[in-house]
């Protein structure tokens, strides 16, 4: 697989990264060692990059893949949420620790919302003293926003950011309101014209997209200002359809079957707003009595996507 270099950081990534989400407990649960082998089936066929997060409960999955074999020059990224020192600091340690790796390539904050750079200070600070300390490579953010995609161009430390992208601009933000692809994509150039490396997220739009297979991914893969693509994966079948699409054997009628898939809510995300309740026609959407959180009653769903892009955190995601 085709490798560039990511911005200013002297990593050279695949094109195509891993996103390891969908195999992990908050989606498909895979087995250890079934998510283990897609992902060693991933790297030897050329990719090396993986993104992670510490709330994805995923390293022991990359821990197995990276013990099968020599894969030392896989590129990990990985994340917290937290916004103090400590907690930033903590996570750095988990991940070495769990991840076997004495220095972990890139850890990001992770999806930094308008106006809550001030707030996470402290984090920042953890990821730039942890750079000095030679614990991880290059530090930066995630996002679904524009506003934050522009201010981290404009941050000095900063090596990489980790923005939201797609087609048909699901859940690109700005503030609280919807934002345009168009308007992530300038903020995006401004990054890659300022050095920082950049790879993407949620091509899919968190599978409402899937059903667009080529399409989406010709949109990403079109633009000069990303260096990589991170594509969630919890098959192996998946895998094969990426390579073969980068590979240009694809058929260009083919799109996955995506008739098993059901429409989930994703509770570490939801804020309970109430628009995927309005806009959904077969009253499949209830709250949760417990927390007051969006729940698919899949007796009813029609899974005609029409919850999705209404949802301003892309809490409505599709397995
Ligand atoms: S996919 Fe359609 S039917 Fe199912 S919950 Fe969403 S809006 Fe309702
Ligand atoms: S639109 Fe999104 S955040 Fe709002 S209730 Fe539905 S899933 Fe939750």
């Amino acid at each position: 697989m085709k490798k560039v270099l990511l911005g200013n950081t002297g990593m050279e990534v695949s094109i195509a990264g891993f996103g390891i989400l969908p195999m992990g407990p908050s989606q498909l649960a895979l087995p250890i060692e079934e998510g283990a082998e897609i992902i060693r089936y991933a790297f030897d066929h050329g990719m090396n990059f993986i993104d992670t997060a510490q709330y994805y409960r995923t390293y022991p999955y990359i821990k197995k893949a990276l013990d099968g074999g020599n894969y030392d020059h896989v590129i990990i990224c990985s994340k917290c949420l937290e916004d103090d020192y400590d907690s930033m600091m903590e996570a750095i340690e988990e991940a070495r620790s769990e991840l076997g790796r004495e220095v972990i390539d890139i850890f990001l904050m992770h999806e930094v919302r308008s106006g809550q750079l001030e707030e996470r200070e402290g984090a920042w600070q953890a990821l730039k003293d942890a750079k000095e300390k030679g614990l991880v490579r290059a530090i930066g953010l995630s996002t679904h926003h524009v506003d934050i995609t522009w201010e981290a161009a404009k941050m000095e430390d900063l090596d990489v950011v980790f923005p939201l992208i797609n087609y048909a601009g699901l859940g690109i933000r700005k503030g609280d309101a919807f934002a345009t692809r168009e308007e992530m994509m300038e903020a995006i150039h401004a990054c890659h014209l300022a050095g920082k490396g950049v790879f993407s997220m949620k091509a899919f739009g968190g599978g409402s997209l899937t059903a667009h297979y080529q399409e989406a991914l010709d949109y990403v893969f079109a633009q000069e200002d990303i260096d990589s693509v991170m594509v969630g994966f919890g098959k192996k079948r998946e895998v094969d359809d990426l390579l073969s699409y980068l590979d240009g054997t694809m058929d260009p009628s083919y799109q996955p079957d995506i008739s098993k898939k059901k429409v989930h809510i994703n509770h570490e995300d939801c804020e309970g707003c109430g628009s995927c309740k309005a806009a959904c026609p077969a009253g499949a959407i209830y709250y949760n009595k417990e927390n007051g959180l969006a729940e698919v009653d899949h007796d009813k769903c029609l899974t005609c996507g029409y919850c999705s892009p209404v949802c301003p955190v892309r809490a409505v995601i599709m397995y």
